[in-house]
């Protein structure tokens, strides 16, 4: 039997597939580090949604307040393909216990996509977000949403690794959430009740949301206690 491991979806050009534009990757050291020790599920939006490899260039353009995807090559519109293939794919998901999706991309973007006020792509109009990773954030709030690059800022990454591995024990076995809780006791005795009563009613959805919560105010090398112990690397 294989050993259970987190679960984490991934944007497949991060883990070395050519799925990009260009026919190239975006393989990424830490994203691969991790994938090692989890079990990966490879998502590439805009080769599911029939775009082929290469392919012309697709931008994120805002229209009233609304973004939309569109390939000013062929003046394709391309919004209602990402929006229904994000649904279809996120609905049909496992439980997960986080999502790390490439940066900039039209579609996976969690920072540092172009937007453009043009479906053309001609004027700039500030940094935003991909289609496919807006639909991720939208169903999967506090979860651990990050791309490869925030997840090099020390802090952000803790945050993340205590985050999924928090998910992780939660899903397979709460009661591995003991050294967790014994350090959420020593830090907030207040919220620290408050997640134990959660436990003891068997509300696993107000403790996921309740921990996801207090995991973000807790300071960096709190974090990496956590980590540290329901990984069991400590
Ligand atoms: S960023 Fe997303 S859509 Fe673009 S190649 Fe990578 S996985 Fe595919």
């Amino acid at each position: 039997m294989q050993p259970v491991k987190p679960r984490l979806v991934v944007s497949a050009c991060l883990l070395g597939e050519r799925v990009r534009y260009d026919g190239g990757s975006a393989e990424d050291e830490f994203v691969l580090e991790l994938s090692r020790k989890c079990e990966v599920i490879p998502v590439c939006p805009e080769v599911s949604i029939g775009l082929g490899v290469p392919r012309d260039r697709i931008v994120v353009y805002i229209e009233e307040s609304k973004p939309r995807l569109t390939q000013p090559s062929t003046s394709l519109d391309l919004t209602e393909r990402m929006e229904s293939f994000s649904e279809n794919f996120l609905s049909s998901l496992p439980q997960v216990d986080g999502f790390v999706l490439k940066s900039k991309s039209p579609s996976c973007g969690v920072s540092r996509t172009k937007t453009y006020r043009d479906p053309e792509g001609k004027m700039y109009r500030g940094l935003g977000k991909g289609l496919f990773a807006l639909e991720v954030l939208k169903r999967y709030p506090h979860y651990p949403v990050e791309d490869e690059i925030r997840l090099r800022d020390k802090r952000r990454r803790l945050l993340f690794l205590a985050k999924v591995y928090f998910l992780y024990s939660l899903r397979v076995n709460s009661d591995r959430l003991g050294p967790l809780l014994e350090t959420l006791k020593l830090w907030s005795p207040i919220r620290y009740r408050r997640i134990t009563r959660l436990l003891e009613r068997r509300n696993l959805e107000g403790v996921r949301k309740a921990v996801l919560v207090a995991l973000e105010n807790l300071p960096t090398g709190t974090l990496r206690e956590i980590y540290l112990k329901l990984s069991g690397s400590s």
